[in-house]
């Protein structure tokens, strides 16, 4: 059984346009969107069988095969994106098509490829093996919009990715009008704004758009979509995914190319073999992830990874929060320190944090011994942190001088696959 959700994206939920008994096609679309949305399409031919408030239930038929049922012919590219239901696949599911109607002349289509999130590997993967459909979806994005410039921003760690794009930009003739340009391997270089600081050593203010600095901004995913459905005439129906843990049966980080979206996650990883007690299900990367219900999670047009955990540590001691606007929000720490069966005394947030909740310079860190002793001065013996990396190194100079205690939001989950905790790192790499 396949499970749509009506809302896979920014705005409103999508509305039904198939009935219950209805019998669809892998393709055919089963959702349009509500003024801000995007289409929904049914990546299985089969039957729907239960429509409710949230999704489409749909069974799938025993013969399902890879073909799907071509969008109608576009006069846009934009349009493409429309009748696609593209939408930002790195997890913000921003509908494409609005971003395409920014006219940027002379401006800048950027592709994100960063993968920010420790351990989920599917984005530079499909890189290493394939870049032709991100490197023109650049070209598409950048005919729909007038920019004319390309990059494409990834780490500098991802040294065979990097060879490879090289390669297809070559290949492809596109040496002048799109370049790579290499970032750092630090938490959080895939926000946009980090981002086109590293490209341009300008900031964009927490209130304003990319395209105030002639930008616009799009995940290397979503624009393999964009490619697929003007060349292909292809619907979003498939999904890249990571699955993380310590499994006795598979390695640390298993990369699914073109899963259909609504699969059920439970179904997908009914094999793997945990080598401990689950503690928790995240759902999405380690810094952004929020706790999932294997029985109820099923993979969406944003979905990047089901990390499975390690069980928390007790501390029932009181802790304070320090919130950050990249990483965990107040309710997932808040979450955390329930599930240590901490008392939370206070909660700050990183002066950085502006009014809108987006950080003003993300990754470069405004200084946090105040917010430390705050927290302290409220009772924390310890705080719990979803800091930047950047941050995250300030905390660690004041807190432990302080006799605070620090646990970072991804401790659990870094414990889990042996990574290096977000405490004191170089952030020069
Ligand atoms: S500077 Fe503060 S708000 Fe910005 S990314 Fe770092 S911790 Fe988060």
């Amino acid at each position: 059984m396949f499970k749509f959700l009506l809302k896979m994206h920014v705005g409103n939920p999508s509305e039904p346009i198939v009935e219950v008994g209805q019998l669809v096609a892998r393709g055919e679309c089963i959702a349009n969107p509500v003024k801000l949305g995007a289409k929904i399409h049914s990546s299985v031919t089969g039957k729907v069988i239960k429509i409710d408030k949230e999704a489409i239930f749909i069974q799938e038929d025993k013969n399902n095969s890879n073909e799907y049922k071509k969008i109608k012919k576009c006069e846009t590219i934009a349009e493409y994106a429309y009748e696609a239901g593209i939408v930002g696949a790195g997890g913000a599911g921003f509908p494409t098509h609005i971003k395409l109607q920014t006219k940027i002349p002379n401006g800048y289509i950027i592709a994100n490829c960063v993968e920010c999130e420790p351990s989920l590997e599917h984005n530079v993967s499909f890189l290493e093996k394939d870049s032709t459909l991100v490197v023109k979806g650049i070209k598409y994005a950048m005919e729909a919009t007038g920019a004319t410039k390309g990059y494409i921003g990834i780490k500098k760690k991802n040294e065979k990715a990097i060879i490879e794009i090289k390669k297809t930009i070559d290949n492809l003739g596109y040496n002048k009008s799109i370049e790579v340009k290499e970032v750092k391997n630090i938490y959080p270089m895939g926000e946009e704004r980090a981002l086109i600081h590293a490209i341009f050593d300008k900031w964009i203010e927490a209130k304003d758009l990319p395209s105030t600095l002639n930008c616009v901004v799009m995940n290397g995913e979503t624009l393999a979509n964009l490619t697929r459905a003007v060349e292909d005439r292809k619907p979003v129906i498939d999904k890249d995914f990571t699955v993380v843990g310590d499994f006795a049966n598979k390695d640390i980080s298993n990369v699914y190319f073109n899963l259909p979206i609504g699969s059920s996650i439970k179904e997908l990883t009914k094999e793997y073999k945990l080598n401990y007690e689950l503690g928790e299900l995240v759902i999405g990367g380690p810094y952004t992830g929020i706790a999932g219900n294997l029985d109820e999670t099923y993979l969406t047009k944003i979905s990047g990874g089901a990390i499975f955990t390690i069980p928390f540590p007790r501390y029932e001691g009181p802790v304070g929060l320090l919130v950050c606007a990249c990483g965990a929000n107040e309710e997932r720490l808040r979450d955390i320190a329930m599930k240590m069966s901490s008392e939370v005394k206070a909660v700050t947030f990183c002066k950085n944090v502006a009014e809108n909740k987006k950080c003003n310079t993300p990754g470069v860190c405004p200084g946090q011994a105040q917010s430390v002793m705050y927290l302290k001065s409220q009772g924390a013996k310890r705080i719990i942190m979803s800091n930047c990396n950047d941050c995250s190194n300030t905390v660690m100079c004041c807190a432990p001088k302080l006799g605070v205690g620090v646990y970072h939001a991804t401790d659990h989950i870094f414990r889990t696959i042996n990574y290096p905790l977000s405490r004191r790192m170089s952030i020069e790499d």
